[in-house]
């Protein structure tokens, strides 16, 4: 194994799974599990699978092709809204796609008669969020249009919250969302198979009892592959925090002193960094950068390491109160958020390396 690497735990991941799908199970809601901050990774989508996620969503068709390829069974969803330009691939990969523009509806549409299918689409209303999604008032029409189409079969209404404007499930958006699902169900006498509430943001909702009933599909990613709902980043009762491992290594040890000297200007960012006297600290220099991670969205996994910042290539530590001594090719592990989990596992510079049962799974 080279460094830096990330250690992902499947049975972690499995064990995460299992305890969400338990929750919303008793809730009568289907939980699909969102592969993409792995780039869909096939272990990490096929451990999801085993702790008994429904179905796989992905928001890059990249991802979905990788898994289809990698043999992985199952039904998929493109969790992205599709660009024009690339309905015909849509078609061809995913199972089901978001959609809510009617010109994107017709394309998709074409190409599935085309090809003789039907295209399931989850059409995305808007409640606040204001990224993706209808406008409600502009609903009725979409649907409209959408359930005229030939090759498209409208599967459900979905929205998605707490991703752009930070908007938390209530039981307001959400009874909200079930009122325009039963309006869309009479008037045009459709039977909704998904009402699509909510992500890793709307567990709580769930576990106070609170969720509307209508409300019978989340798409879920970080509190399975991180164990945490998404309002306040808090660990979810029953779920491992540590799936994810980085380990870097250490390249030098040395005493040096805290604070730079000579004339300063700004850093190879263009900060101008401030140091406090610390007096001399014992300093390790990693193999880890801002390349690979965003240091802000990293945390040691031992006491007594401090980061004191990283430029591309190299991470920046002071290692004077930890534990043991640190030595030259010594390995440090760091957990990561989403968005350094992200980072890691689109870095072609980080190595990935999946575990099952202690075993590598992945080679
Ligand atoms: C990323 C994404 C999700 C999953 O969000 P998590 O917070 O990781 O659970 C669900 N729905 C959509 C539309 C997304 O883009």
């Amino acid at each position: 194994m080279t460094t830096p690497c990330v250690m992902i735990d499947l049975d972690k991941i499995e064990h995460n799974a299992r305890t969400i799908v338990g929750l919303c199970r008793a809730h009568d809601i289907e939980v699909c599990g969102v592969t993409k901050a792995t780039c869909g990774h096939p272990e990490v989508a096929k451990a999801m699978l085993r702790g008994g996620v429904a179905t796989i969503a992905d928001s890059r068709l990249e991802n979905i092709q990788r898994l289809r390829a990698a043999g992985v069974d199952t039904s998929y969803m493109l969790l992205r809204i599709p660009a024009l330009s690339t309905v015909d691939a849509v078609v061809e990969a995913v199972d089901v796609s978001l959609s809510s523009e009617p010109v994107v509806l017709e394309a998709l549409s074409d190409e599935a008669q085309r090809l003789g299918r039907i295209h399931d689409v989850l059409l995305m209303v808007d409640l606040g969020d204001l990224r993706e999604g209808a406008w409600p008032d502009d609903l009725i029409p979409l649907v409209r249009i959408a359930s005229g189409l030939p090759g498209i079969r409208i599967k459900g209404l979905g929205t998605n919250l707490a991703c752009f404007g930070g908007v938390v499930p209530s039981e307001e958006n959400m009874s909200h969302l079930a009122e325009l699902s039963a309006e869309v169900e009479q008037t045009f006498g459709l039977g909704l198979e998904w009402i699509s509430g909510i992500n890793s943001s709307g567990l709580e909702l769930i576990a106070a009892g609170n969720m509307h009933t209508q409300v019978n599909h989340a798409r879920i990613g970080e509190a399975i592959l991180l164990g945490r709902e998404t309002t306040k980043r808090e660990p979810w009762q029953g779920t491992f925090q540590d799936a994810f491992v980085i380990h870097a290594e250490v390249l030098e040890v040395n005493s040096k002193p805290s604070q730079p000297l000579g004339k300063r200007s700004e850093d190879a960012f263009g900060n101008l960094a401030q140091f406090e006297d610390r007096g001399n600290e014992l300093r390790a220099l990693l193999n880890l950068g801002r390349q690979d991670v965003d240091v802000a969205g990293i945390v040691p996994c031992e006491p007594g390491i401090d980061i004191l910042g990283a430029s591309s290539d190299y991470l920046v530590a002071d290692v004077s109160a930890a534990a043991a001594k640190i030595r030259v090719g010594d390995e440090l592990a760091f957990a990561p958020n989403y968005s350094v989990l992200l980072a890691v596992m689109t870095s072609a510079y980080v190595e990935k390396c999946s575990l099952r049962e202690g075993k590598r799974v992945d080679q």
